[in-house]
Order: C-alpha cells, then sequence, then structure tokens
C-alpha cells in the first residue's frame, strides 16, 4: 500500500508570517488535500534568541483566515506531537550523540575568539574560512584531539558544539520535484552545527529528526532552503532514514527592480506582504494586512496559487476546492515569480463580483451600522446596483451613500457642467411632474420623465444631468430612476428642491 500522505509547514516564529510563508503553506495544503494526505504544523523554535511574542498566534490566526487549516500542530495532535521543537528539547540529543558514535559528527571546543580570529586572517588573504574537510585537523575538537583531552575538556564543562562531518570528495546526486536533478560536490560544504551547549539542536539536526519522527514524506519549503537540501540527505543517510521527497518553491521577487520581496518591501512600496496586520510588540510599529485592507481570503490564496505555480490552461480564477483539484507539483517553476499587486486588486475583484450579493449585504450591512446609518431601503438591491463597480467591500459605501443620505454637498465641475441659467426653472417643474406620479417604481417613473422631456422638446441631458447632481450629487452613479423610486417620492423631491436652493 502506498504510504499515507504527510506534509508539513515550519515556521519559525520570528515575526509574522510573510506572504512567501503563507505561498508554502498554501502548497502543501494544495498537495496534502489533493493526495488525500494530512498538512502538519510544525513550530520551529530552537533559536529561543529569534522568538517573538504573539507570532505562533499570528501564524495559526493567518491559516485560519486563509481557510487553509492543518490537520496536526499545536492544539491538534494528530499522535506525532508534541509540534513545537521547544517542546521536543529531550528528543535530539539522542541523534546527536549517535551521529557521533558513528563517526559521522564530532564535537567542537573553538571558542568564538578562535573561530573569528581564521575568518580575519582567511579574509586578509582573500579566502573564505569554511570548517570542514579542508581544516578540522588542525581545530579545536575531537577529530584533531586525543580521546583522553576530549573527556577531560567535556567533563570540565567546556562549550562545545557538535558538527556534521562533510563527507570529501562526493558527487551527491540529489532530486528536487521541481528542479529535477541538482549535482553536488561535497568538498564545497562545511561542518554544520547540529547541537549546541545550550543543550538545543540547531534548525538541521531538528528539521531532520523532526521530519522523520513525524513521519512526512514530502518536505515543500522555499528556495532558500536549498542549500540546504545536501547536508539534509546526508543526515538522513547519516541516521540510516529513508529520507522524503524535496520540493524547492520559486522565490518570491519585487514587483519592480531586483531580488526578493522583502518583509520591509510591502509598506514601503504600498501594499501588503502580510496576510493580517501585525503590531510589533516592541515598537508597537504596524505593518499593514490583507485582510484589514479589505481583501477576501479567496483572492489571497486565488493570488498566491499562482505565484510559482499554473494550470496550464488559460483559466485564472479558482476556487480553493478547484486548485486542490487542479494542484500538481509538477506544474510549479524553477523561475523566481514577481509578485503584481495590481494583478492581486484584479483577483480581489473577479472574487468581489463572485460573490454571492447576499452576503455582500450582510458586510455591507456592518459597514452601515459602523457609520450610524439606519435605514428600511432593500440593501441587496442597492449592492446589486453597484456591486460591478467595486473591488472591496468598502467601495460598496462610496459607490451608494446616496441611497442613505442626501448629497450635502454637489461636485463643482459636474455643476458647472450641467446646471445652466434655465436648469432651476426646468427643475422646478420636475418636482411638479413628479408631484402627480402614484407609481414610484423606475420604470413607471422613467416614462413619465422621458415623456415629459421628449414633450418639451429638449435634449435629454438637460434634465438627466441636473437631476442627478440632485439625487446623487455628482455626474456619477447608477441608473437614475433606480435610485430615485428606491429613495421614494417624497426625498426625490426634497433633494430636487434643495439643489435648486444650493445651485
Ligand atoms: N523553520 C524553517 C523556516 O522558518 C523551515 C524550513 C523547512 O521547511 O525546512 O522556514
Amino acid at each position: 500500500m502506498a504510504k499515507n500522505i504527510r506534509v508539513r509547514f515550519a515556521p519559525s516564529p520570528t515575526g509574522p508570517l510573510h506572504i512567501g510563508g503563507v505561498r508554502t503553506a498554501l502548497f502543501n495544503y494544495l498537495f496534502a488535500k489533493k493526495n488525500n494526505g494530512t498538512f502538519v504544523l510544525r513550530i520551529e523554535d530552537t533559536d529561543q534568541n529569534r522568538y517573538v511574542e504573539g507570532a505562533e498566534d499570528y501564524i495559526k490566526n493567518a491559516l485560519d483566515w486563509c481557510n487553509i487549516p492543518y490537520d496536526e500542530g499545536p492544539g491538534k495532535d494528530g499522535g506525532f506531537g508534541p509540534y513545537r521543537q521547544s517542546e521536543r528539547k529531550h528528543l535530539y540529543k539522542e541523534y546527536a550523540d549517535q551521529l557521533i558514535k558513528t563517526g559521522f559528527a564530532y564535537y567542537a571546543f573553538d571558542t568564538p575568539e578562535n573561530l573569528d580570529f581564521h575568518r580575519k586572517d582567511h579574509e586578509a588573504k582573500g579566502k573564505t574560512f569554511i570548517y570542514n574537510w579542508h581544516n578540522r585537523e588542525k581545530l579545536t575538537n575531537s577529530l584533531s584531539l586525543t580521546p583522553k583531552e576530549v573527556d577531560d575538556k567535556l567533563s570540565s564543562g567546556d562549550p562545545f558544539v557538535i558538527r556534521f562531518k562533510s563527507p570529501k570528495d562526493e558527487t551527491l546526486n540529489l532530486v528536487d520535484e521541481i528542479r529535477g536533478e541538482v549535482k553536488i560536490d561535497t568538498n564545497v560544504l562545511d561542518d554544520k552545527i547540529l547541537f549546541k551547549s545550550d543543550g538545543m539542536p540547531t534548525y538541521h539536526l531538528a528539521n531532520i529528526v523532526d521530519d522523520h519522527l513525524m513521519e512526512i514524506t514530502h518536505v515543500i519549503r522555499g528556495e532558500e532552503w536549498l542549500p540546504s537540501l545536501a547536508l539534509h540527505v546526508l543526515l538522513y543517510r547519516a541516521l540510516g532514514w529513508d529520507s522524503p521527497s524535496f520540493a524547492h518553491l520559486p522565490l518570491i521577487l519585487k514587483p519592480v527592480g531586483k531580488g526578493k520581496l522583502s518583509k520591509r518591501d510591502g509598506d514601503k512600496m504600498g501594499f501588503p506582504v502580510f496576510p493580517l496586520q501585525w503590531v510589533d510588540p516592541k515598537t508597537s510599529d504596524i505593518s499593514s494586512g490583507y485582510k484589514e485592507d479589505g481583501y477576501m481570503p479567496e483572492a489571497v490564496i486565488n493570488m498566491l496559487a499562482f505565484l510559482g505555480w499554473n494550470p496550464g490552461t488559460e483559466q485564472e480564477l479558482f476556487s480553493l476546492e478547484e486548485l486542490i483539484n487542479e494542484f500538481d507539483l509538477k506544474r510549479v517553476n524553477k523561475a523566481g515569480a514577481k509578485f503584481d499587486p495590481e494583478k492581486t486588486k484584479w483577483f480581489q475583484q473577479q472574487h468581489l463580483q463572485k460573490t454571492d450579493t447576499e452576503l455582500l449585504s450582510k458586510q455591507f450591512e456592518i459597514i452601515l451600522s459602523e457609520k450610524k446609518i439606519s435605514t428600511t431601503l432593500p440593501i441587496k438591491t442597492i449592492v446589486d446596483s453597484v456591486k460591478e463597480r467595486a473591488t472591496f467591500v468598502h467601495d460598496l459605501w462610496n459607490l451608494s451613500h446616496f441611497y442613505f443620505m442626501s448629497p450635502s454637498e454637489y461636485d463643482e465641475k459636474s455643476v458647472k457642467k450641467a446646471w445652466k441659467a434655465d436648469t432651476s426653472n426646468l427643475m422646478y417643474e420636475l418636482t411638479r411632474i413628479l408631484l402627480d406620479i402614484t407609481d414610484f417604481s423606475a420604470d413607471n417613473v422613467s416614462n413619465i420623465v422621458k415623456g415629459w422631456i421628449t414633450g418639451k422638446e429638449i435634449g435629454f441631458g438637460k434634465i438627466m444631468m441636473p437631476l442627478r447632481i440632485a439625487l446623487v450629487g455628482s455626474l456619477q452613479g447608477p441608473d437614475l430612476f433606480e435610485i430615485a423610486s428606491l429613495v421614494g417620492k417624497e426625498e426625490t423631491i426634497r433633494r430636487i428642491e434643495n439643489a435648486i436652493e444650493k445651485n
């Protein structure tokens, strides 16, 4: 029987989750759901110095908002917990010890000063200092010291680290699901630290041990981890474990200029790079979020899916369900994906149009009550009349405020264009016509008013434009008679009288 597919999203709680991280979570989620697998959240908090208060909650809230919940993780034990590395601390030492015993790792006692000296010395000679086969025999470690010296150092409590002993003169043929074969010459690898004397493993050891113990079958993560792939594969080999499959997702690039999209780019360039707003616990600085800016999670997810993946067809609009059905790692690109804030807005606009008017009306009612507008008008009809011009729910107010409030001022340009010397008289005549109408439906008012205009043999614009100014305050908005009918006869006449008075 094929193994149950298990993937994990393994963020470090060092700050808010950047949209690149959300994209990684999304691709893991889609892959898991497509294959009836399990999506695990693991919190990689071995580096306590970089721990940021509130970051873990932020990660969970962001996944929730995006509708990509984890199946297993903190608070959702699936039999592989705990899911925070700080709570798994006791597990790692045994594997570091095993690697020492089998000769794949060694103790190193070099002081920071000593290492710094070597680094500077190499720099001065135009070289880079790499701790590996090249010089490890000359440095202070269990490969260069006698067993007795090592024991003495350990028992007297000298600070140490455990380093991986990278092999010499080997070519590794690594396979990445997205990039294909990647060849690595082991001579360029350094002897990475696996374990520190503070009792904590480094990312590399903890990550491999956990992926193994959690029976992860596919590691899907950002391209920035590709340079670690060789070490990870070597660690699996050294521990005698099968390695999972690996897929490194392409970088997300800045919309303009060169390089990776960074956490700082967003507010600098005028768009959010975070799913939710983030308030820095130390500085209280606020970084904007897609949610608070009015984006729908469906739109953000759709946009993120296209950062590095495409379905191979013309279709661009996808629901989460459709993404799950279509998703395939084989269709993920190698090349970096340019982030495009305008396209993100387009996705938002498209998803808003697809949203049921009933649902939009509910959200719009919240905005109305925040604005202390109480109304008996049919909200759904109003939303329907302006929806096609909206990108965000909050646009609905700007597009429809005139239904709820008579204009308090009139757009100067529109007045100049449409309110002529004879307009006030014509508008007064119009109020008399409207007064006599009993069936104030949009169609009936339209028929009567248009008939009257035709009878007077004047251009339609001479009436329609000032009427629009009277009802809306400018020359914008949906069908005029629809507005008149909805606000009702008295209010329509009142607004025309107001406009006559003020113009
Ligand atoms: N903790 C790593 C990160 O913050 C995880 C990398 C991986 O997925 O292996 O991205």
